[in-house]
């Protein structure tokens, strides 16, 4: 058993992948070839944005906003403490501070009061300027934008939404990478849409910003690329993985994201009276990056890990450490109190992730969700 598997998808949209790849190798247009501009226009049709510029990964993405928006030292940045390293890496990157955020319990995304509190402490210590939330879509499932707005409207401070795990989700309607001012997403080849290798992709409405984006993405350039007018980033989207990307949109779109909705509520008839299974608020729509549960203790998890293990299932855990707790935001001059990170701290010890993919069989949730069963039942 696979716990993301791409071979099948492969095998299933393989004739048509294999064409696009030969047509790029045949035209040579290895670097900005149509078929990048013509997915940026399908990406932000699918978004509902009125820009999409790709780049060459999702944490290039998160900085390129950053730039974009001229982040720089003397500013904080606020990021979630539960998520992947690079939605807070890039913050040091431009000079500004990152100032991380608990999460809610249950969605695993930035919690609002708290968010307030920590804003609210930085404006009383007085010496960073509040100018960004990074709002993290975790596991698939979009953070809270009507409260975050409503944040980011009172502090004049910019949302800046990193969908990399967030991609095709929904609330009430609306699509993921479009709450942001500007959203990220990343094509790596794990992430909800993904690639053959690595990609990225910004999203924004705003049309100066996107100019500004397509200028760092190409050294700064100004009336072309030996036209240098700002420093910038070499961050362009390959040809081959805009031509892979566009067939694997059409999948995602097709049936992709109905199947792993179909295959988590397949998971939580069998697993909600035994195991926390994953809260979805009723408006939203989540696209299943991850289906984590939540186990007793740090003991009961890892044993269960190991045990499912001993059984040939893959499983996960996402995210074992705290971005607070990580040495590399150690020496940025910002003390974290412990005290603040609780849900975070206890989350690390207690999630685990089940496999989860459109093309996971009934019987293999059957298995996943038997060996839990069992594993419990003798405990
Ligand atoms: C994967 C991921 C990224 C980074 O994307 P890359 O394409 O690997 O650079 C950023 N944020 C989150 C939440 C992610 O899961």
């Amino acid at each position: 058993m696979q716990f993301r598997d791409l071979k099948t998808q492969y095998r299933k949209l393989k004739n048509r992948i294999d064409e696009a790849i030969i047509r790029v190798s045949t035209d040579c247009n290895f670097i900005m070839g149509k078929q990048v501009t013509e997915l940026e226009k399908k990406l932000a049709g699918y978004a509902g944005t009125d820009h999409c510029v790709t780049c060459a990964n999702g944490t290039d993405a998160l900085q390129l906003a950053l730039m974009a928006w001229g982040i720089k030292s003397g500013d904080a940045v606020f990021v979630p403490d539960f998520t992947f390293f690079s939605s807070g890496e890039v913050v040091p990157l431009t000079g500004a501070t990152p100032v991380f955020v608990d999460v809610n319990a249950r969605t695993f995304n930035i919690d609002c009061d708290k968010l307030e509190g920590q804003i609210e402490r930085v404006v009383k210590e007085g010496r960073l300027k509040p100018r960004v939330i990074v709002a993290v879509d975790l596991f698939g499932l979009p953070a809270d934008f009507a409260r975050l707005r409503e944040i980011a409207d009172k502090y004049g401070m910019y949302i800046l939404e990193d969908g990399a795990q967030g991609f095709g989700g929904e609330i009430s309607g609306r699509k993921a990478c479009s709450f942001g001012d500007i959203a990220t997403t990343s094509f790596f080849p794990a992430k909800p849409l993904g690639c053959y290798g690595d990609g990225g992709a910004l999203f924004t409405d705003n049309d100066e910003w996107a100019d500004l984006l397509k200028s760092y993405r190409v050294h700064g350039k100004g009336a072309n690329k030996y036209d240098n007018i700002r420093i910038g980033l070499n961050s362009r989207l390959d040809t081959v993985q805009a031509a892979v990307l566009d067939i694997k949109l059409d999948a995602f779109e097709e049936y992709e994201l109905e199947a792993v909705n179909d295959a988590s509520r397949k998971y939580d008839e069998r697993l909600k009276k035994i195991v926390e299974t994953p809260y979805v608020p009723d408006n939203m729509l989540s696209s299943w990056a991850q289906y984590t549960i939540k186990l007793k203790d740090r003991d009961t998890r890892d044993d269960l890990q190991q045990f499912l293990k001993s059984e040939d299932i893959p499983s996960m855990i996402y995210y074992r450490k705290s971005m607070h707790c990580q040495d590399a935001f150690k020496d940025n001059g910002y003390i974290y109190r412990d005290e603040d990170y609780k849900v975070t701290v206890e989350l690390c010890d207690r999630v685990l992730s089940l496999p989860m993919h459109p093309y996971l069989s009934d019987s293999d949730i059957d298995i996943v969700t038997g060996a839990v069963k069992s594993f419990l039942a003798r405990r």
